[in-house]
């Protein structure tokens, strides 16, 4: 089944609803990483929040966020933009929990800071860094809309694992409150999302993401987009080799003259490339 993302009205045109199933991404970032199920769970909830913030600008912009906290899992990078979302963490190999086996990702994250960047392909990308609150992400990116956006908003993600650390399910969703909505809409919401499993659980037990809007809105929806979201890299030998050539013929002679083998592994998708003598002496002006 493809990663699918919804974008919903509901509550009479109150609040929005915007959720995303990202198990396939998941899988394939540990995939190719090699994740340990804290780094997977942290790296996932990013990717999958990576995902929605792309679907909520209006223009096609570019996404970066980064989670720079103080514990073993470091730092997480993440780029979206519609429908395509890459993403790495400093340390794979991170797995921390409690007796009961409940991933601790607050902890393995840390102290520390969320950035979001919003590239339009104007000069200046928007920036904007709050605190991380409890290093969980969702609580984080919770925060980071009240504070940075001004509104009022829901945030759930989650990783599901097997007992053998196998992706099973992974989605989220963010629900954003329209600054005229009545108090009664906020009260019956919240009490629904008291009640509510994690979305890891109701995807495991088969729901789909409309199933999941269902049920953040029983009585009434609209869904006004739909959209297929896949894990994407767009990096390729040509681009790697524009970098080097940014270093200057000092240093690109440089590495023509050393005995090693030079190659670049790229963060986002672990794909190493290799150069040549000659693909490096054609970058000599
Ligand atoms: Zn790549």
């Amino acid at each position: 089944m493809k990663d699918l993302l919804n974008i919903a009205t509901a509550y009479n045109d109150k609040i929005r609803i915007y959720a995303c199933n990202t198990t396939n991404i998941v899988k394939h970032a540990k995939e190719i990483f090699n994740l340990w199920p804290t780094s997977c769970a942290a790296l996932g909830r990013t990717l999958t929040i990576a995902c929605i913030m792309a679907e909520m600008e209006k223009m096609d912009s570019k996404i970066t966020i980064k989670i720079e906290g103080d514990g073993p899992i470091k730092n997480i990078v993440v780029v979206a933009k519609k429908g395509e979302v890459k993403g790495f963490c400093y340390n794979p190999g991170v797995y921390l929990s409690n007796n009961n086996g409940k991933l601790l990702v607050g902890e393995a994250i840390g102290n520390g800071y969320l950035t979001v960047i919003k590239d339009y392909g104007l000069k200046e990308p928007f920036t904007s860094t709050v605190s991380l609150q409890t290093g969980e992400i969702g609580e984080d990116f919770a925060y980071y809309f009240n504070q940075s956006e001004q509104t009022n908003t829901a945030v759930a993600l989650g990783v599901l694992f097997d007992k053998e650390g196998n992706v099973t399910d992974a989605g989220g969703y963010v629900i954003q409150v329209m600054p005229n909505c009545p108090i009664d809409i906020i009260e019956k919401l919240e009490e629904i999302l008291k009640n509510i499993k994690p979305i890891s659980t109701l995807l495991n037990e088969g729901k789909n993401i409309k199933d999941i809007i269902s049920i953040l809105s029983p009585n009434d929806y609209k869904i006004l987009a739909e959209r297929e979201i896949n894990y994407v890299c767009d990096c390729s030998k040509e681009r790697f080799l524009a970098g080097i050539k940014t270093l200057g013929n000092a240093e690109i002679n440089e590495l023509i003259n050393s005995k090693e083998d030079i190659s670049v592994t790229c963060n986002f998708c672990n794909k190493t490339y290799n150069f040549s003598k000659d693909d490096l002496k054609n970058l000599i002006d």
